[in-house]
C-alpha cells in the first residue's frame, strides 16, 4: 500500500524560475485568530503572485529563506490525509489562504486546494475561501450549490496599469471582475475585498466609486475596506515601483510623515462615500 510519509520530497526550480520545496506539514488546521471557533488553511506557503504589498513576507517561518518573496513557495504535499485526520476533532469556520493565495499558479499542477474542499464539503463544514486568482472557477461545479461556502476577491484597483505595478504576478483586473460576476450568477456568497486600498492609485472619490458602483452592479453580498498596512517597512519598494510618477512620490512620501493621520481621514471619506450606497460596506480599519 503507498503510504504518503514513503513520498520523496520534491526541491527544484520550475520552468519560471521559482523554487518549489515540497513539505510535510504537522497541522492541516491553525487557529485563525479571527475567532476561536475559527481555523486558517493554507496549502501553499509563499506566493508567486507577489504582490508589492504583501503582508504575509512578515510570517517568521519567511525569514528562514534567503530567497525573495514570491521565488519560492512550500508545497504541503500531505496536507489533505492531515485534514482528514484533524477534521474529525474539530469544528467552526475554516478560512484558506491567509498567508498565501490558494489558487496561485502552481495550484494547477498539485490541486491542493481542490482537493482540501472536497474533503470540507464532505464532512460538512463552513469554509470561506480569500483570493485574486480566476483560478477559483476552475472549481465552481465543487463550490456551487454548497450553502456553506463563501468567496472573498480582491480587487485594489480597476486600473490595471496599477494592478501590475501593485501586482505583477496575480490575476487582471478584468479576469477578477469576471470572476466576481460568475461566481455571483451561480449564487456562491461572495464579497469584494477593496484592499489594500493604494494610496494615490485608489484612495480618491471617483476611484473608490468605481469600485463600489461595480459591486452594486453585480449585486454583491458585502464590500470589505482595508487600508495599506505596514506602509512605512514597504516605502522603499512603494516609491521604486511608481518612480516614473513625480506627484505619486510625492504623495507617498507626504503622507509617510503622518500615515494614521491619513488612515483616519481615508476611513472617514469612506464611510462618507457610503452613504449613497445601498449595499453592505464596512470598513476594517
Ligand atoms: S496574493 Fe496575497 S499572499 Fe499572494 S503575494 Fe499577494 S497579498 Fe501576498
Amino acid at each position: 500500500m503507498f503510504l504518503i510519509k514513503d513520498l520523496k520530497l520534491k526541491d527544484y526550480i520550475n520552468q519560471k524560475g521559482i523554487r518549489i520545496k515540497e513539505i510535510f506539514c504537522k497541522n492541516a488546521l491553525t487557529k485563525s485568530g479571527i475567532s476561536e471557533r475559527s481555523f486558517s488553511l493554507n496549502p501553499y506557503i509563499g506566493c508567486e503572485h507577489s504582490c508589492i504589498y504583501c503582508y504575509a513576507t512578515f510570517i517568521r517561518k519567511w525569514r528562514e529563506h534567503k530567497e525573495e518573496w514570491g521565488k519560492i513557495i512550500e508545497v504541503k504535499v500531505n496536507l489533505c490525509e492531515q485534514l482528514k485526520r484533524e477534521i474529525k476533532k474539530k469544528r467552526g469556520i475554516i478560512y484558506i489562504g491567509t498567508i498565501g493565495d490558494p489558487y496561485q499558479p502552481i495550484e494547477l499542477k498539485y490541486s491542493l486546494t481542490r482537493k482540501a474542499i472536497e474533503i470540507l464539503k464532505e464532512y460538512d463544514f463552513e469554509f470561506e475561501i480569500l483570493t485574486k486568482s480566476h483560478l477559483i472557477l476552475r472549481d465552481l461545479k465543487i463550490l456551487k450549490n454548497y450553502p456553506k461556502v463563501s468567496c472573498e476577491i480582491t480587487l485594489t484597483t480597476l486600473n490595471e496599469k496599477i494592478r501590475k505595478l501593485f501586482e505583477p504576478k496575480a490575476s487582471s483586473v478584468k479576469e477578477r471582475m469576471k470572476t466576481i460576476e460568475i461566481l455571483i450568477k451561480n449564487n456562491i456568497s461572495t464579497t469584494l475585498f477593496f484592499g489594500p486600498i493604494l494610496p494615490y492609485f485608489s484612495d480618491k472619490e471617483e476611484e473608490i466609486k468605481k469600485i463600489f458602483d461595480f459591486g452594486k452592479e453585480v449585486g454583491i453580498k458585502e464590500i470589505l475596506c482595508d487600508s495599506l498596512n505596514y506602509f512605512s517597512q514597504k516605502l522603499k519598494i512603494f516609491l521604486k515601483n511608481i518612480s516614473f510618477d513625480r506627484r505619486a512620490v510625492n504623495y507617498y512620501l507626504k503622507i509617510s510623515k503622518n500615515y494614521q493621520e491619513y488612515v483616519n481621514n481615508l476611513k472617514k471619506r469612506i464611510l462618507e462615500i457610503s452613504k449613497d450606497y445601498k449595499i453592505p460596506i464596512r470598513v476594517l480599519f
